[in-house]
């Protein structure tokens, strides 16, 4: 700001009173000697005298030395002039304003006058027979009431200036509080930063009237310009100051504004030459900062400075909430991307190792990054169950010892560990590092309950950047999805082994047809073995589809439960009876004579006992009771291996279907030849 602040209107008021009151007029100058208001009417006898080429040089000498004197002793001083007049050099100094107050001249006797004419009056055309004329329209004072003119003018211009100059201040503060309000106002959030730093600098641009501005930003060890507005914005848009720059330093520590001028210092940072001032505003809110505000080659008040500080806080408020909100739409990025990546572990449950394959990969893709591992416990150590963006054959070997390395470590205390250098993080060295690109990476335990059941590990960011505390929370969210997801997988696969090893078929709890395979051969052997003839039967229901088709399912399953039931009440003590398929049982009779006239006794027991109690209790199903059809098959006769014995078996039946259903048929070999 320089002297506009003058209102000029009232100023030349002020000027007329004065003059009225002690018959005096006053030019106003500013310290390097520029007229800023010429008095209202010329004063004739310096008229007369700058008429002359000569005069007027003589009197612009005496006029710029008395205003340099007076700035330099900021004192009031009466300084005799060509002419022999008086003139008063009033400094007047508002807020670091300086300007001088010149009056028109006086005479404090006569003979001052008399004295100028007698000798230079000729020379500036002023003849001796004027004197009585010039006598009258000259001005004279007395030494009390020139020394009281002087105080009084000053202290009147003075309060006068500084009403001006606050009257003006607060019609900025007004002005730029209006500005900070619109606008915070008028954002409409989100904006894009870069939008608002622009808002932020055309702000200072108007308000300060200053000559070019930017927002450094910082980057790595720099704080760069990010967005340049002014006359040299061209010029400040490539600049960059060191982040441990002493200014920057100071001003963010101390939240001051800072200002050089020192053309070594200016030209040490390697900035272009016609940048001769800065100014520097620190950008931040609490812990964060978010960088500088940068005013080139502008003069600012004190007042001014202050008042870019409180503007450069009030920026900074918003900012912090524009991160936040920022943040905040991120945030929900990432909790959908975390939605679709945990759903993406649940069709992979039965396959433990597609499951591993898919939490690195999806862990991987979650946080952008390149590479990733999964390590589970075996025997003691660490092996490598998974891996992304890594060659899979140089570490598929690898064994890391409980405790040691990265992983090792982390599965040992079960925190996960956010590493962002690991040139800075003091950790043991740890091999294989070369493989990676960057430093940076995080590794979590899976846990379950409190057992810890594997470390997850990302690294090398696409972006080249670091991980972040939010990374972290995202990978602690997806591990324990994930460990939910292992934990389950494992419990399935334990339940499919489980039912592999169990004996019995759920549903009508006799042998299933795994245990009937096992004990059929070991019945052959023992056959082999001691010369023994054994038989099998194996029966069907009949017309069971029609029967599922009328009276439903579930009336199907209790007709199972029940033909299991009484089948097995009417074997004898060594016979097992094993569901062999759907509606297909089978009974393995060891020790039946040779003609089969045995084993055909207890298969047609067993058709009679359920024609006989599994009889009508349903509605819709056409026949009066369940009945079975029966095939037996006996070793070594009518097959040596189970295929053969069955097939025979399964021969019979269909014989025994085909000849009317409900009826037990013996196979014979000559039939079917
Ligand atoms: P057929 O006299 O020729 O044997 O006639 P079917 O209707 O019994 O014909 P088939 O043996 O081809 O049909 C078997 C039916 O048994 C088909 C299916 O609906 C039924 N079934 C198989 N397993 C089960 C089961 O576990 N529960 C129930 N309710 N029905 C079953
Ligand atoms: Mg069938
Ligand atoms: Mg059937």
């Amino acid at each position: 700001m320089d002297l506009e602040f003058i209102d000029t209107r009232s100023l030349s008021t002020i000027q007329d009173s004065i003059s009225e009151i002690t018959d005096l007029s006053f030019s106003t100058y500013d310290s390097s000697g520029a007229l800023l208001t010429a008095p209202k009417k010329e004063d004739r006898l310096l008229a007369q005298i700058k008429s002359y080429a000569s005069g007027r040089e003589e009197y612009e000498r005496f006029i710029r030395d008395g205003i340099e004197k007076a700035v330099l002793r900021k004192e009031t001083s009466v300084i005799k002039g060509i002419a022999n007049q008086h003139q008063f050099f009033i400094p007047i100094d508002v807020n670091g304003f300086k300007l001088i107050l010149v009056s028109s001249p006086f005479y404090f006797i006569r003979t001052e006058f008399e004295d100028f004419l007698i000798k230079k009056g000729e020379y500036f055309g002023f003849l001796l027979s004027h004197l009585e004329s010039w006598l009258e329209t000259i001005n004279f004072k007395d030494y009390p009431s020139v020394q009281k003119i002087s105080v009084h003018v000053k202290s009147l211009f003075e309060t006068f200036l500084q009403g001006s100059y606050e009257k003006n201040l607060n019609r900025r503060r007004y002005q730029m509080a209006k500005t900070m309000i619109d606008l915070t106002f008028n954002i409409q959030l989100p904006v894009p930063v870069k939008d608002f730093y622009t808002s932020v600098l055309d702000a200072i641009l108007f308000l300060f009237n200053a000559d070019t501005v930017s927002v450094m930003v910082k980057e790595k060890n720099f704080f760069k310009t990010a967005i340049a507005s002014g006359r040299l914005q061209d010029d400040v848009r490539t600049l960059r100051m060191e982040e441990n720059n002493p200014r920057i330093i100071h001003s963010i520590e101390g939240f001051i504004p800072e200002f050089t001028n020192d053309v070594v210092e200016i030209s040490k940072l390697g900035f272009p030459e016609g940048i001769t001032s800065l100014h520097i505003f620190p950008l931040l809110c609490r812990n964060n900062t978010y960088g500088v505000v940068v005013i080139y080659n502008s003069i600012l008040s004190r007042e001014e400075s202050y008042s870019i500080l409180e503007f450069c806080k009030l920026s900074s408020l918003i900012l912090k909430n524009l991160f936040l909100q920022n943040a905040r739409e991120n945030c929900i990025d990432k909790i959908t991307a975390l939605n679709t990546a945990t759903t993406k572990l649940t069709p992979k449950l039965y396959n433990l190792d597609i499951l591993y394959e898919t939490i690195v990969d999806t862990a991987t893709e979650l946080l952008g990054s390149e590479k990733g591992s999964l390590m589970a416990p075996e025997d003691g150590s660490l092996l490598i169950k998974a891996v992304k963006g890594i060659n899979k054959w140089l570490i598929q070997d690898i064994k890391i010892k409980i405790g040691e390395g990265i992983a090792g470590k982390v599965f040992e205390d079960g925190e996960p560990l956010l590493v962002k250098d690991i040139a800075k993080a003091g950790l043991p060295s740890v091999k294989l590092r070369s493989h990676y690109k960057t430093g940076s990476f995080v590794s979590v335990p899976l846990k379950f309950a409190s057992e810890t059941i594997g470390v997850l590990s990302i690294s090398d960011k696409t972006t080249g950047e670091e991980f972040t505390e939010q990374d972290l929370d995202v990978l602690n969210y997806f591990s324990s999805h994930a460990s939910i997801a292992l934990k389950t997988s494992s419990y399935y696969n334990l339940a499919e082994k489980m039912k592999e090893l169990s004996i019995t078929d759920p549903l009508t709890g006799v042998f299933n047809k795994r245990y009937l395979q096992e004990r059929f051969e070991e019945e052959i052997h023992r056959s082999e073995r001691y010369d023994l003839v054994f038989s099998v039967a194996i029966f069907d229901i009949d017309y069971f589809k029609i029967f599922n088709d009328t009276e439903g399912h579930l009336a199907g399953d209790n007709v199972l439960k029940e033909l299991a039931r009484i089948t097995n009440g009417c074997l004898r003590a060594n016979d097992i009876i094993a569901r062999f398929g759907g509606e297909e049982f089978a009974v393995l009779m060891p020790q039946t004579d040779n003609d089969k006239k045995e084993a055909f006794v207890v298969a047609e027991r067993i058709r009679e006992n359920i024609k006989a109690s599994l009889t009508r209790k349903w509605e819709k199903f056409p026949y009066p009771s369940i009945t079975v059809s029966i095939g037996v098959a006996s070793f070594p006769d009518d097959g040596r291996s189970i295929d053969e014995l069955i097939e025979s078996a399964d021969r019979a039946l269909y014989k025994a279907k085909a000849m009317g259903r409900d009826r037990t048929v013996i196979f014979k070999k000559e039939n079917y030849m």
